[in-house]
């Protein structure tokens, strides 16, 4: 099972649950900060990190939430576009 990602409302006590493979990361974070957390715990966990993106120890990419609070629906971000 890859490791997935959630959005919990408050401040996760545990950042990632080894047990359910599950990495939580507080909703209020904008969504390019979720991507750099997401990035640190996987370093943490001694996954080797892509230069974009977020990868699970099995390669595969990490998939993150939608983040859909106070962000405009159709909008995508994209660096140096
Ligand atoms: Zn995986």
């Amino acid at each position: 099972m890859c490791i997935r990602v959630q959005l919990t409302s408050a401040d996760p006590l545990i950042p990632y649950d080894p047990r359910r493979r599950l990495i939580s990361v507080p909703a209020l974070l904008p969504p390019e900060s979720v991507l750099i957390v997401v990035r640190a715990i996987l370093a943490e966990l001694a996954v080797p990190q892509p230069s974009a993106g977020a990868r699970c120890y099995c390669g595969e990419p990490v998939m993150l939430p939608r983040v859909s609070s106070h962000q405009s629906e159709g909008v995508v971000m994209r660096r140096g576009a």
